[in-house]
Protein backbone atom coordinates (compact mmCIF):
# COMPACT_ATOMS: atom_id res chain seq x y z
CA UNK A 1 0.00 0.00 0.00
CA UNK A 2 1.39 3.73 -0.49
CA UNK A 3 3.01 5.09 2.31
CA UNK A 4 0.05 7.37 2.87
CA UNK A 5 -3.36 7.74 1.60
CA UNK A 6 -3.65 10.53 0.02
CA UNK A 7 -6.42 12.78 -1.85
CA UNK A 8 -4.57 11.25 -4.83
CA UNK A 9 -4.23 7.67 -4.40
CA UNK A 10 -5.21 5.46 -8.11
CA UNK A 11 -7.47 2.70 -6.94
CA UNK A 12 -6.68 -1.05 -7.87
CA UNK A 13 -8.65 -4.42 -7.76
CA UNK A 14 -9.29 -7.75 -7.80
CA UNK A 15 -12.67 -8.97 -8.98
CA UNK A 16 -14.41 -12.25 -8.97
CA UNK A 17 -15.36 -15.01 -6.49
CA UNK A 18 -13.97 -16.33 -3.96
CA UNK A 19 -11.22 -13.39 -3.34
CA UNK A 20 -10.40 -12.72 0.06
CA UNK A 21 -8.07 -15.54 0.11
CA UNK A 22 -5.76 -13.85 -2.62
CA UNK A 23 -2.13 -13.57 -2.59
CA UNK A 24 -2.43 -9.88 -4.84
CA UNK A 25 -3.30 -7.80 -2.21
CA UNK A 26 0.12 -8.37 -0.49
CA UNK A 27 2.41 -8.97 -3.77
CA UNK A 28 0.53 -5.28 -5.65
CA UNK A 29 0.45 -3.20 -2.03
CA UNK A 30 3.99 -4.25 -0.95
CA UNK A 31 5.39 -3.19 -4.49
CA UNK A 32 3.73 0.48 -4.51
CA UNK A 33 5.03 0.50 -0.96
CA UNK A 34 8.39 -0.31 -2.16
CA UNK A 35 8.56 1.92 -5.14
CA UNK A 36 6.81 4.93 -3.62
CA UNK A 37 3.59 4.83 -5.62
CA UNK A 38 0.07 6.35 -4.72
CA UNK A 39 -1.60 3.49 -5.30
CA UNK A 40 -3.62 0.67 -3.78
CA UNK A 41 -5.07 -2.36 -4.19
CA UNK A 42 -7.88 -4.66 -2.91
CA UNK A 43 -10.02 -7.53 -3.37
CA UNK A 44 -13.80 -7.20 -4.38
CA UNK A 45 -15.99 -10.29 -3.93
CA UNK A 46 -18.19 -10.32 -7.10
CA UNK A 47 -20.95 -13.00 -5.96
CA UNK A 48 -23.97 -10.66 -6.04
CA UNK A 49 -22.21 -7.68 -7.82
CA UNK A 50 -23.60 -6.83 -11.26
CA UNK A 51 -20.38 -7.02 -13.34
CA UNK A 52 -21.43 -4.68 -16.24
CA UNK A 53 -22.19 -1.68 -13.12
CA UNK A 54 -19.31 -2.40 -11.08
CA UNK A 55 -16.73 -2.09 -14.45
CA UNK A 56 -19.18 1.17 -15.22
CA UNK A 57 -18.65 2.29 -11.42
CA UNK A 58 -14.77 1.58 -11.77
CA UNK A 59 -14.09 3.43 -15.11
CA UNK A 60 -16.13 6.44 -12.94
CA UNK A 61 -13.49 6.09 -9.92
CA UNK A 62 -10.74 6.16 -12.74
CA UNK A 63 -9.21 3.47 -11.20
CA UNK A 64 -5.67 2.52 -12.75
CA UNK A 65 -6.64 -1.41 -13.87
CA UNK A 66 -8.18 -4.46 -11.85
CA UNK A 67 -7.81 -8.25 -12.02
CA UNK A 68 -10.27 -10.58 -13.16
CA UNK A 69 -10.19 -14.20 -11.37
CA UNK A 70 -12.91 -16.73 -11.91
CA UNK A 71 -15.73 -16.53 -12.93
CA UNK A 72 -15.48 -13.44 -14.18
CA UNK A 73 -12.55 -14.06 -16.42
CA UNK A 74 -14.87 -14.44 -19.60
CA UNK A 75 -17.84 -12.66 -18.59
CA UNK A 76 -16.09 -9.17 -18.63
CA UNK A 77 -15.15 -9.25 -22.50
CA UNK A 78 -18.17 -7.78 -23.43
CA UNK A 79 -17.30 -4.85 -21.24
CA UNK A 80 -13.71 -4.08 -22.84
CA UNK A 81 -13.00 -1.45 -25.53
CA UNK A 82 -10.06 -3.83 -26.40
CA UNK A 83 -7.95 -6.68 -26.14
CA UNK A 84 -4.15 -7.50 -26.25
CA UNK A 85 -3.79 -10.28 -29.54
CA UNK A 86 -2.95 -13.26 -26.51
CA UNK A 87 -6.44 -12.54 -24.58
CA UNK A 88 -8.05 -12.27 -28.17
CA UNK A 89 -6.88 -15.72 -28.60
CA UNK A 90 -7.36 -17.09 -24.83
CA UNK A 91 -10.98 -15.81 -24.87
CA UNK A 92 -10.17 -14.30 -21.47
CA UNK A 93 -8.97 -12.06 -19.50
CA UNK A 94 -6.94 -11.39 -15.75
CA UNK A 95 -5.92 -7.70 -16.14
CA UNK A 96 -7.53 -4.65 -17.34
CA UNK A 97 -5.76 -1.09 -17.60
CA UNK A 98 -8.08 1.99 -17.74
CA UNK A 99 -6.07 3.90 -20.32
CA UNK A 100 -8.05 7.50 -20.15
CA UNK A 101 -11.13 5.80 -20.23
CA UNK A 102 -10.69 3.06 -22.59
CA UNK A 103 -10.23 -0.31 -20.79
CA UNK A 104 -7.74 -2.58 -22.43
CA UNK A 105 -7.93 -6.38 -21.43
CA UNK A 106 -4.69 -8.41 -21.15
CA UNK A 107 -4.04 -12.41 -19.90
CA UNK A 108 -0.47 -12.23 -17.91
CA UNK A 109 -1.02 -16.22 -16.84
CA UNK A 110 0.36 -17.22 -19.83
CA UNK A 111 3.43 -14.94 -19.61
CA UNK A 112 3.95 -15.85 -15.78
CA UNK A 113 3.71 -19.54 -16.57
CA UNK A 114 6.62 -18.70 -19.53
CA UNK A 115 8.55 -16.33 -17.03
CA UNK A 116 8.46 -19.24 -14.24
CA UNK A 117 9.91 -21.86 -16.51
CA UNK A 118 12.73 -19.00 -18.06
CA UNK A 119 13.90 -19.00 -14.42
CA UNK A 120 14.82 -22.42 -14.22
CA UNK A 121 17.02 -21.58 -17.17
CA UNK A 122 15.18 -23.38 -19.61
CA UNK A 123 14.42 -21.90 -23.08
CA UNK A 124 11.19 -22.98 -24.16
CA UNK A 125 12.18 -22.28 -27.96
CA UNK A 126 14.69 -25.00 -28.17
CA UNK A 127 11.94 -28.15 -27.70
CA UNK A 128 8.87 -29.58 -27.90
CA UNK A 129 6.27 -29.22 -24.78
CA UNK A 130 3.44 -31.69 -23.78
CA UNK A 131 0.87 -29.66 -21.69
CA UNK A 132 -1.76 -31.42 -19.90
CA UNK A 133 -5.19 -30.04 -19.24
CA UNK A 134 -7.18 -27.98 -21.60
CA UNK A 135 -9.23 -25.77 -18.90
CA UNK A 136 -8.34 -22.12 -18.49
CA UNK A 137 -4.84 -21.76 -17.19
CA UNK A 138 -3.87 -24.63 -19.70
CA UNK A 139 -5.83 -22.49 -22.73
CA UNK A 140 -3.74 -19.23 -21.62
CA UNK A 141 -0.16 -21.29 -21.18
CA UNK A 142 -1.12 -22.91 -24.62
CA UNK A 143 -1.29 -19.63 -26.84
CA UNK A 144 1.46 -17.93 -24.84
CA UNK A 145 3.68 -20.51 -25.24
CA UNK A 146 2.98 -20.74 -28.85
CA UNK A 147 3.31 -16.88 -29.70
CA UNK A 148 6.89 -17.12 -27.54
CA UNK A 149 8.06 -19.76 -29.82
CA UNK A 150 7.40 -23.09 -28.70
CA UNK A 151 7.66 -25.20 -31.80
CA UNK A 152 5.56 -28.45 -31.18
CA UNK A 153 3.00 -28.28 -28.31
CA UNK A 154 1.23 -31.59 -27.72
CA UNK A 155 -2.07 -30.79 -25.78
CA UNK A 156 -3.19 -33.63 -23.57
CA UNK A 157 -6.48 -34.01 -22.22
CA UNK A 158 -9.42 -36.28 -21.63
CA UNK A 159 -12.69 -36.38 -23.84
CA UNK A 160 -14.63 -34.56 -21.04
CA UNK A 161 -15.60 -30.69 -20.45
CA UNK A 162 -12.64 -29.09 -22.21
CA UNK A 163 -11.68 -31.34 -24.78
CA UNK A 164 -13.30 -29.44 -27.57
CA UNK A 165 -11.18 -26.73 -26.07
CA UNK A 166 -8.12 -28.31 -27.01
CA UNK A 167 -9.08 -28.42 -30.77
CA UNK A 168 -10.24 -25.19 -30.94
CA UNK A 169 -6.58 -24.29 -28.90
CA UNK A 170 -4.74 -26.39 -31.69
CA UNK A 171 -6.85 -25.02 -34.41
CA UNK A 172 -5.80 -21.26 -33.50
CA UNK A 173 -2.67 -22.02 -32.75
CA UNK A 174 -1.47 -23.88 -36.03
CA UNK A 175 -3.85 -21.22 -38.19
CA UNK A 176 -1.62 -17.98 -36.60
CA UNK A 177 1.62 -19.15 -35.34
CA UNK A 178 4.43 -21.29 -36.44
CA UNK A 179 3.90 -23.26 -33.60
CA UNK A 180 2.34 -26.90 -34.23
CA UNK A 181 0.45 -28.08 -32.35
CA UNK A 182 -1.88 -31.51 -31.70
CA UNK A 183 -4.15 -32.76 -29.35
CA UNK A 184 -4.33 -36.20 -27.67
CA UNK A 185 -7.00 -37.91 -25.51
CA UNK A 186 -5.44 -38.47 -22.19
CA UNK A 187 -6.64 -42.35 -22.05
CA UNK A 188 -4.51 -43.24 -24.47
CA UNK A 189 -1.46 -44.36 -22.81
CA UNK A 190 0.92 -44.95 -25.12
CA UNK A 191 -0.10 -41.84 -27.46
CA UNK A 192 0.72 -40.19 -23.81
CA UNK A 193 4.35 -41.26 -23.65
CA UNK A 194 5.36 -40.51 -27.23
CA UNK A 195 4.42 -37.20 -26.89
CA UNK A 196 6.24 -37.10 -23.08
CA UNK A 197 9.41 -38.61 -24.77
CA UNK A 198 9.64 -36.23 -27.60
CA UNK A 199 9.39 -33.32 -25.59
CA UNK A 200 11.84 -31.24 -23.25
CA UNK A 201 9.04 -29.39 -21.33
CA UNK A 202 5.85 -31.27 -20.00
CA UNK A 203 3.46 -29.10 -17.90
CA UNK A 204 0.90 -29.95 -15.58
CA UNK A 205 -2.02 -27.68 -15.80
CA UNK A 206 -4.61 -29.86 -14.82
CA UNK A 207 -6.27 -29.82 -11.05
CA UNK A 208 -5.28 -33.70 -10.74
CA UNK A 209 -2.72 -33.78 -7.51
CA UNK A 210 -4.13 -30.61 -5.75
CA UNK A 211 -4.60 -30.77 -2.26
CA UNK A 212 -6.76 -32.72 -0.70
CA UNK A 213 -6.13 -34.81 -3.49
CA UNK A 214 -2.48 -35.43 -3.10
CA UNK A 215 -2.00 -39.02 -4.07
CA UNK A 216 -3.13 -38.51 -7.95
CA UNK A 217 -0.93 -37.79 -10.82
CA UNK A 218 -1.89 -36.95 -14.39
CA UNK A 219 1.04 -39.22 -15.41
CA UNK A 220 0.27 -42.70 -14.56
CA UNK A 221 3.46 -44.01 -16.16
CA UNK A 222 6.71 -42.51 -15.79
CA UNK A 223 8.86 -45.02 -17.55
CA UNK A 224 8.81 -41.99 -20.43
CA UNK A 225 10.11 -39.53 -17.82
CA UNK A 226 14.15 -39.16 -19.42
CA UNK A 227 17.18 -36.39 -17.98
CA UNK A 228 16.26 -33.74 -20.33
CA UNK A 229 13.17 -33.42 -19.32
CA UNK A 230 11.79 -30.43 -17.25
CA UNK A 231 8.56 -30.89 -15.58
CA UNK A 232 6.69 -28.64 -14.32
CA UNK A 233 2.98 -28.43 -12.27
CA UNK A 234 0.94 -25.26 -12.09
CA UNK A 235 -0.18 -26.66 -8.89
CA UNK A 236 0.84 -24.63 -6.00
CA UNK A 237 -0.96 -26.36 -2.78
CA UNK A 238 1.18 -29.09 -2.35
CA UNK A 239 4.24 -27.46 -3.58
CA UNK A 240 5.50 -30.67 -4.66
CA UNK A 241 2.77 -32.33 -6.52
CA UNK A 242 3.48 -36.47 -6.63
CA UNK A 243 3.94 -35.45 -10.33
CA UNK A 244 6.42 -33.40 -9.13
CA UNK A 245 8.00 -36.05 -6.33
CA UNK A 246 8.12 -39.12 -9.58
CA UNK A 247 9.86 -36.97 -11.61
CA UNK A 248 12.45 -35.87 -9.78
CA UNK A 249 12.99 -39.31 -8.68
CA UNK A 250 13.72 -40.01 -12.70
CA UNK A 251 16.07 -37.50 -12.54
CA UNK A 252 14.19 -34.77 -13.98
CA UNK A 253 14.37 -30.68 -13.14
CA UNK A 254 11.62 -29.47 -11.60
CA UNK A 255 8.99 -26.62 -11.24
CA UNK A 256 6.18 -25.53 -9.04
CA UNK A 257 3.21 -23.38 -9.54
CA UNK A 258 4.41 -20.66 -6.97
CA UNK A 259 6.31 -18.51 -9.54
CA UNK A 260 3.53 -18.17 -12.14
CA UNK A 261 1.44 -16.76 -9.49
CA UNK A 262 4.03 -14.14 -9.07
CA UNK A 263 4.83 -13.54 -12.46
CA UNK A 264 1.52 -13.33 -13.80
CA UNK A 265 0.97 -10.01 -10.91
CA UNK A 266 4.34 -9.15 -11.85
CA UNK A 267 3.40 -8.76 -15.41
CA UNK A 268 -0.17 -7.21 -14.34
CA UNK A 269 1.93 -5.16 -12.32
CA UNK A 270 3.98 -3.74 -15.08
CA UNK A 271 1.16 -2.90 -17.84
CA UNK A 272 -0.83 -1.03 -14.57
CA UNK A 273 2.51 1.66 -13.53
CA UNK A 274 4.87 1.04 -16.51
CA UNK A 275 7.26 -0.01 -14.03
CA UNK A 276 8.72 -3.32 -13.20
CA UNK A 277 7.79 -5.02 -9.93
CA UNK A 278 10.42 -5.74 -7.94
CA UNK A 279 9.84 -9.33 -7.85
CA UNK A 280 13.03 -10.64 -5.38
CA UNK A 281 11.80 -8.46 -2.97
CA UNK A 282 8.18 -9.63 -3.39
CA UNK A 283 9.63 -13.58 -3.42
CA UNK A 284 11.09 -13.41 -0.60
CA UNK A 285 8.21 -11.73 1.40
CA UNK A 286 5.32 -13.81 -0.07
CA UNK A 287 6.74 -16.67 -1.85
CA UNK A 288 9.05 -18.63 0.29
P1 LIG B 1 -10.15 -25.76 -15.14
O1 LIG B 1 -11.26 -26.39 -14.38
O2 LIG B 1 -10.45 -24.69 -16.12
O3 LIG B 1 -9.33 -26.92 -15.91
C1 LIG B 1 -9.00 -28.13 -15.28
C2 LIG B 1 -8.31 -29.06 -16.27
O4 LIG B 1 -8.00 -30.29 -15.58
C3 LIG B 1 -9.21 -29.46 -17.44
O5 LIG B 1 -8.42 -29.72 -18.56
C4 LIG B 1 -9.85 -30.75 -16.93
O6 LIG B 1 -10.35 -31.57 -17.96
C5 LIG B 1 -8.64 -31.39 -16.25
N1 LIG B 1 -9.01 -32.36 -15.23
C6 LIG B 1 -9.52 -32.10 -14.00
N2 LIG B 1 -9.72 -33.26 -13.33
C7 LIG B 1 -9.31 -34.26 -14.15
C8 LIG B 1 -9.24 -35.67 -14.03
N3 LIG B 1 -9.63 -36.29 -12.90
N4 LIG B 1 -8.75 -36.40 -15.06
C9 LIG B 1 -8.34 -35.78 -16.19
N5 LIG B 1 -8.38 -34.43 -16.37
C10 LIG B 1 -8.85 -33.68 -15.36
O7 LIG B 1 -9.13 -25.24 -14.02
P2 LIG B 1 -7.95 -24.15 -14.16
O8 LIG B 1 -7.38 -24.26 -15.53
O9 LIG B 1 -8.44 -22.84 -13.71
O10 LIG B 1 -6.92 -24.67 -13.06
C11 LIG B 1 -6.20 -25.90 -13.21
C12 LIG B 1 -5.15 -26.01 -12.10
O11 LIG B 1 -4.21 -24.96 -12.24
C13 LIG B 1 -5.72 -25.87 -10.68
O12 LIG B 1 -5.06 -26.81 -9.86
C14 LIG B 1 -5.34 -24.47 -10.27
O13 LIG B 1 -5.14 -24.34 -8.87
C15 LIG B 1 -4.01 -24.28 -11.01
N6 LIG B 1 -3.74 -22.87 -11.33
C16 LIG B 1 -2.53 -22.34 -10.97
C17 LIG B 1 -2.21 -21.04 -11.27
C18 LIG B 1 -0.90 -20.47 -10.86
O14 LIG B 1 -0.72 -19.24 -10.91
N7 LIG B 1 0.06 -21.28 -10.48
C19 LIG B 1 -3.18 -20.16 -11.99
C20 LIG B 1 -4.41 -20.82 -12.35
C21 LIG B 1 -4.67 -22.14 -12.02
P3 LIG B 1 -11.92 -31.47 -18.34
O15 LIG B 1 -12.29 -30.03 -18.27
O16 LIG B 1 -12.02 -32.00 -19.72
O17 LIG B 1 -12.66 -32.25 -17.32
Amino acid sequence: MAYQITGHTRLGCLLGTPVSHSISPMMHNEAFRILGLDCVYLCFDTKNADLKTMVQTLKEMNVYGFNLTMPDKERILPYLDELSPAARMIGAVNTVKNEDGRLIGHNTDGIGYMQSVKDTGYDATTGPMTLLGAGGAASSIAIQAALDGVPVLHIVNRRGRSWDNALRLADLINENTSCKADVTDMAKGVAVKACIKDSLLLTNATSIGMAPNTDASPVQDTSCFHPDLLVSDIIYNPRRTKLLLEAQDAGCRISNGMYMLLYQGAAAFQIWTGKEMPVEEIRQKFFQ
